[in-house]
């Protein structure tokens, strides 16, 4: 499914976005190793769904949209994951992003090193707190590297800021280009949710740096991926009939290493245990791990079960499948 991407256009959406300056919904990755069908059905661009076929698990094809009689399965498959169906076809609505010659955004990367982070991590929490404007968007990757350690310990800062075309802002260096991810690279990710403004983002950064510096050997490279949600985005989603999600804290197992030991299992739990969720906030299905149960922090949890029963009396997906736990 890794490369089951919008095929109404082409795969990357290249061409839809040079001659219509538009594009579909990606998140923050332009990496052939995230598949569209997990990333929507389990993030924010979900928010851009217009119809989904899907096969249910008595083999029927159904069409799912916001008003039609499967409007209950087209809002459960908005964030519940893949256990209601296989959605066979996506029609998104596309976003006005520019052509390569429009350098309608501002943006770029700044890199920072060492003691320096615990300062970005608390400009961050204050940024979004305060901020009002829904055109702000900011993705903070805090990496511990065990490998670069020595490097790391040079200060040194590199800044990149400038107007740029959306082809140049989707190109900005993300975890995506980080050493090690990819499609070999075994991930483990988990997440939490944060209310900012209360210093909840400077105690985690302490946290995830005990978690990296403690399992430096097991994990070489560890992140702590901050993804604000700002309030724009939140009322965007609203006004798609949507649904809330939480940032990540990820780590990376070396290539060829699939198993957790005992000892990272413990490390990892405690370090969900060290972050709690703050009350109230959902976390998000695609960067938490299995063991967060995320379907369950869900608003529309009651709902979603109500809905799994409708659409697999038997259980069959739950029962034979792997997917999110909770229902
Ligand atoms: C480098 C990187 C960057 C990322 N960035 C983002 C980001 O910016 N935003 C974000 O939201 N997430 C992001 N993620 C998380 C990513 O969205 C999830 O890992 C997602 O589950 C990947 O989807 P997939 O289809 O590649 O995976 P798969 O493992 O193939 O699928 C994930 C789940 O969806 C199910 N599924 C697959 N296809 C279908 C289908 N057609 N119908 C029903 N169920 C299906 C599978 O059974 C599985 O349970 C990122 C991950 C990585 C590795």
């Amino acid at each position: 499914m890794t490369s089951f991407v919008d095929y109404l256009y082409d795969a990357t959406c290249t061409l839809v976005r040079e001659q219509h300056a538009v594009k579909s919904c990606r998140g923050n990755t332009n990496s052939r190793a995230v598949g569209f069908s997990g990333l929507a059905l389990g993030g924010w661009a979900c928010d851009r769904f217009r119809s989904l076929d899907v096969v249910l698990t008595n083999g029927r094809l159904v069409t799912a949209t916001a008003t039609n009689e499967y409007s209950d399965l087209f809002t459960a498959l908005k964030g519940g994951g893949s256990r209601f169906g296989i959605v066979t076809r996506y029609e998104v609505d596309a976003i006005h992003v520019g052509t390569a010659a429009d350098k309608t955004y501002w943006g770029g990367s700044i890199n920072y090193v060492g003691p320096t982070s615990a300062a970005v991590v608390k400009a961050i929490d204050a940024l979004i707190y305060s901020n009002k404007d829904p055109n702000t968007v900011i993705v903070t990757v805090v990496t511990y590297s065990n490998v670069f350690a020595e490097f790391l310990a040079i200060p040194a800062v590199a800044t990149n800021l400038g107007p740029l075309s959306y082809n140049e802002v989707s190109k900005v260096p993300s975890r995506a280009q980080a050493p090690g991810i990819g499609p070999r690279a075994t991930n483990v990710y988990g997440g939490s949710t944060l209310y900012p403004g209360q210093g909840l983002f400077a105690k985690s950064y302490n946290n995830w740096l005990n978690f990296s510096t403690s399992f430096k050997d097991e994990v070489p490279t560890a992140a702590l991926v901050i993804t604000p949600v700002f309030q724009s985005q939140i009322d965007v989603s609203r006004a798609h009939g949507g649904t809330s999600f939480t940032p990540p804290n990820g780590s990376i197992l070396p290539l060829g290493v699939t198993k957790i030991s005992q000892s990272l299992r413990a490390g990892l739990d405690r370090l969900y245990h060290e972050i709690p969720r703050s009350p109230g906030l959902p976390l998000y299905l695609n960067e938490s791990e299995d063991v967060q149960d995320a379907l369950t922090t869900y608003s529309g949890y009651e709902k979603l079960k109500e809905i799994y029963r409708k659409y697999d009396p038997t259980r069959f997906n739950v029962r034979r499948m792997v997917g999110p736990n909770g229902l």
